[in-house]
């Protein structure tokens, strides 16, 4: 007996002792002593040049998976087997990400893309990656930056996400069960090296060009959603448009614009960037009533961004789009609603396009760079890093190496911010309700637009990161009683690092705008 228990003990041991040495497996950093720091001044006024290229990250999944009868499963359980139509006895699925756990994806809607802009000054060159992903995270994104080969002579690159949520996992937390990686390695893999392929491309693609800007600031206010109190939106249209020097041609454009890419909401199981899709086919192709064409496009390579889409953005299936030309309304999501929303906002980005506010013929770029740590309040993603379903690194205990970038390039200026961020805290106000968590007044001002130099300021929204929620603490609300008349605690704080988190960015940005 006592022998019996000696040998028990030793495995209880080596079993705690294993599954201690598997979660600092998990959080070791895997980017030991990297820092993307710059600080790069320029105040003179150069010739700018730019170049695009859009480079597919569209994965190879069968139309549906079958089991053996060539019956249809989309929700295949354990122990069906299962062929890809193909033969392919294998369930290997690439899983959305968005909405719930377990939804393999059933056939391609519209190719998901990494699209690239570059700016560049001939001292100093940014690249712009925006990505058809839920989200992709700064371990990703620095695995990526070692991959671009100095040849492409990049000074910086920023990596963000459209946030689509009908797109495949990059994070982890959308597969089969929340307790196991929804990352496919392979994809993974394929998307990083599309993404250098996009850089590269872009960067052969470099002309001499003038920078056309536009705004539409309230056109769009139709075509999103607030689900969360207060009310406050990011729903300015902001556009560049690189026309080359020389050609005349249109190279590319940038639109950016701030909502949730979920408009197909939770059902769809067919791979879509949703209605970024019909905002880029539009810009570049012109906008279609049937077969008509009602307004042309200007060509070249659209890449969208996204901003301060949380607290929350949404084309909820509340929301009724109308139909630009028909004037069909739709509510119930579906792939028609989705691209009547499509049209209505690249129409708005075309008329804008088409009166610029300014045309910028040289510049200097100037940036400046932080790797900075981020405090892991949220249990839930203590658990998630401890047990590698989000396979990223720490630096120091519970804390998460993530980025912030301020650029300027002429009056324009970019501000990146690594995760969802509230409209409050990019274009004020911040508030104060009564029932907030710290019985505190708004702490994360002078909002960012307010802090940014030029005349256009641009924020880039899950740029070179997603962390999530980014809530001001004045707006924090888990605990009884709650704000706004609630009678519960409102969705968000669940999926943020935590109520400190919105003071520190904000924190690092003004210092670094100070610096730019
Ligand atoms: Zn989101």
């Amino acid at each position: 007996m006592k022998k019996f228990l000696k040998i028990a003990g030793v495995i209880i041991i080596l079993f705690f002792a294993g599954a201690i040495a598997w979660i600092f497996t998990n959080m070791k950093d895997r980017h030991p002593g990297y820092s993307a720091n710059l600080n790069i001044i320029n105040k003179t006024s150069l010739v700018l040049s730019a170049g695009f290229a859009a480079v597919p990250i569209t994965p190879e999944v069968p139309d549906r998976w079958v089991d053996n009868n060539n019956d249809a499963k989309y929700k295949p359980k354990d122990g069906d087997t299962f062929t890809d139509g193909n033969g392919n006895g294998k369930f290997d699925p690439v899983w959305i990400a968005g909405f719930s756990n377990s939804k393999p994806a059933n056939g391609i809607h519209d190719d998901t893309w990494a699209r690239t802009m570059i700016i560049d000054d001939s001292k100093t060159r940014l690249a712009i990656v925006i990505l058809d992903a839920i989200g992709f995270m700064n371990d990703d994104i620095v695995d990526v930056r070692k991959m671009i080969p100095a040849e492409a002579g990049v000074t910086y690159t920023i990596i963000a996400s459209t946030h689509t949520h009908e797109a495949v996992d990059l994070i982890g937390m959308w597969g089969k069960t929340p307790f196991i990686s929804g990352v496919n390695k392979e994809y993974m893999a394929f998307v990083k090296e599309q993404i250098v392929k996009s850089v590269v491309e872009a960067a052969k693609n470099i002309r001499p060009v003038k920078l056309e800007v536009s705004e539409d600031l309230t056109g769009a206010l139709s075509q999103v959603k607030d689900t969360r109190k207060p009310e406050v939106f990011d729903a300015g249209m902001r556009m560049i448009k690189a026309v080359d020097r020389e050609t005349g041609a249109v190279l590319g454009s940038l639109v950016a614009w701030a909502d949730h890419p979920e408009t197909l909401w939770s059902k769809n199981l067919l791979i879509s960037s949703d209605f970024v899709h019909y905002v880029r086919e539009g810009v570049e192709k012109g906008v279609f009533n049937g077969d008509s064409l009602m307004k042309p496009g200007i060509g070249g390579v659209c890449v969208y961004a996204n901003g301060a889409l949380g607290g929350l953005m949404t084309t909820h299936p509340s929301l009724t789009i109308k139909d630009p030309f028909t004037g069909q309304e739709f509510s119930e999501p579906t792939y028609e609603k989705t691209e009547a929303q499509g049209k209505n906002l690249s129409l708005l980005a075309l008329n804008a396009m088409e009166n610029p506010l300014e045309t910028i013929e040289s510049g200097g770029i100037s940036m400046v760079v932080r790797t900075i740590p981020l405090k892991i309040d949220n249990i839930l993603f203590k658990l998630g890093a401890m047990l590698g379903v989000m396979k990223r690194g720490t630096m120091g205990w519970m804390k998460m190496r993530t980025e912030l970038a301020v650029i300027s390039v002429g009056p324009i200026s970019f501000a990146t911010v690594p995760g969802e961020i509230y409209p409050e805290l990019v274009n004020g106000p911040v508030d104060a309700p009564e029932g907030n968590d710290f019985g505190i007044q708004p702490v994360e001002v002078p909002v960012i637009r307010d802090m940014m130099p030029g005349k256009y300021k641009i924020v880039l929204g899950l740029a070179n990161d997603e962390i999530g929620y980014i809530i001001p603490k004045s707006q924090w609300d888990v605990k009884a009683p709650y704000t706004y008349g609630r009678d519960n605690s409102p969705y968000g704080e669940e999926n943020s690092m935590g109520p400190e988190t919105a003071g520190v960015i904000r924190r690092n940005l003004q210092e670094m705008l100070g610096e730019l």
